[in-house]
């Protein structure tokens, strides 16, 4: 779990980046629920819109453990970013991964280079969340092609995308006939819904799509007929290292927020840091970020030593999101009523650490991979 220097150096550039580059643009998106443009254009130049793009692709190819510190120092500066450049990710890992040699040369390139066109990850639908199984898109084979029709739900990227991943049953009636393809955003029939108002996250777009006979030909197809879930299952394991180590950079970033206030605010002619109450909660806040960083760079490094990382990675997912709603309610406890209003970043962070326990697979369904791993299907 040792850093490399190399790993150490890169963990440095992009938490600068975070701090002088992403930070400050955060506020004014998240109540404009606009995504900072520029930031991304910012990523690409540091190669992470790349970051797991193999090298002859023109690609960062980063190991999970450096994909874990990438994630962790982006989402010190700020979640939604964090999550687009994640779900960003997922994409281009599934083109390198499951995509045809022509498919890898006409879309990696430049996803990777210039993070356009933006990619997504269309597996959730309004009925098929949490078991993507009941799912009910369909893609019926038609000659040379598919037609896709259904409805997609609560896609991150759903309106920046210009490329996006969908699951589609190939047999409406068969759950195991569940494949993966490739749709271009701008492919007749496929719409993009209203942009979700959202609790925290906000500048990150989260919508519906709706696919309406939507055409493509046979060779988007990325996976066998049949062999979808599965894949997006594998992809999804790595995803949650990622999201755990976004948790622990979030709750990072409200700890020392926390720090640096309680050493400023005075109350009773001292200030609060001395008193035993607030240093309790910056203890307990500490060993719950560091315990979370040390389970997700576990699950990173199994991975990356060949190993099976499903439970590793599905608890270090539990933990650390629900470790970053801890410590965000407790950074905005510490500011009082100073945490409460948008002039400090804490009230941000604590509505935006929420959905690291929804996403990419709730915490209860973390438990359910932890104990299916210790117990076997009930
Ligand atoms: C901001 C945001 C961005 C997202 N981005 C994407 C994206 O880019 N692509 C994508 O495909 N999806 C995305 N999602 C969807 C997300 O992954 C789902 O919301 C999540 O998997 C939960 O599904 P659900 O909302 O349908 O909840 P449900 O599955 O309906 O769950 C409701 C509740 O029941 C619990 N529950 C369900 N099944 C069980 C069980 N077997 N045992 C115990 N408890 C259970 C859940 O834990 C939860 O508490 C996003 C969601 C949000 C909010």
């Amino acid at each position: 779990m040792e850093l490399t220097d190399e790993q150490a150096a890169i963990r440095d550039a992009v938490r600068e980046f975070a701090v002088e580059e992403i930070r400050p643009t955060e506020p004014a998106a998240d109540r404009a629920q606009t995504f900072p443009e520029s930031v991304w254009d910012g990523l690409a130049e540091l190669d992470l819109t790349g970051l797991t793009t193999p090298v002859e692709y023109g690609g960062f190819d980063a190991d999970r453990l450096t994909y874990s510190v990438v994630n962790e120092a982006v989402a010190y500066g700020g979640l939604s970013v964090a999550t687009a450049l994640s779900v960003h990710c997922l994409a281009t890992s599934c083109i390198a991964q499951f995509g045809s040699d022509e498919q890898k040369d006409r879309w990696l390139p430049e996803m990777a280079a210039t993070g356009r066109p933006v990619g997504a990850f269309a597996l959730s639908e309004p009925h098929a969340g949490s078991n993507p199984a009941e799912m009910s898109t369909v893609a019926r084979r038609d000659g040379d092609e598919y037609v896709l029709d259904g409805q997609k739900q609560w896609i991150t990227n759903g309106e920046r995308s210009g490329v996006v991943i969908v699951f589609a049953r190939t047999d409406p009636d068969d759950p195991g006939s569940i494949t993966q393809f490739l749709v271009p955003k701008e492919t007749e029939g496929l719409s993009v819904g209203e942009k979700e108002s959202k609790l925290g996250l906000r500048a990150s777009d989260t919508t519906p799509l709706t696919f309406d006979g939507v055409r493509i030909p046979a060779e988007n197809r990325l996976t066998e007929e049949g062999r979808g879930l599965a894949a997006a299952l594998s992809i999804l394991t790595g995803g949650r290292i990622g999201i755990a180590s976004q948790a622990v950079g979030l709750a990072q970033a409200a700890l020392d927020e926390a720090i640096e206030y309680a050493g400023e605010r005075e109350q009773f002619d001292r200030p609060i840091g001395e008193f035993q109450t607030i240093r309790h909660k910056i203890a307990d806040m500490q060993t719950n970020v560091q315990a979370s960083r040390l389970l997700t760079r576990d699950a990173a490094a199994r991975e990356d030593r060949g190993e099976d990382p499903t439970m590793a990675a599905s608890m270090a997912k539990y933990f650390a999101s629900e470790a970053a709603v801890d410590v965000c309610n407790e950074a905005v406890q510490i500011h009082g009523g100073y945490g409460y209003v948008t002039e400090f970043d804490v009230e941000r962070f604590y509505r935006d650490a929420k959905i690291t326990t929804i996403y990419e697979g709730t915490s209860e369904i973390q438990k359910k991979v932890i104990a299916r791993e210790l117990l076997g299907e009930p």
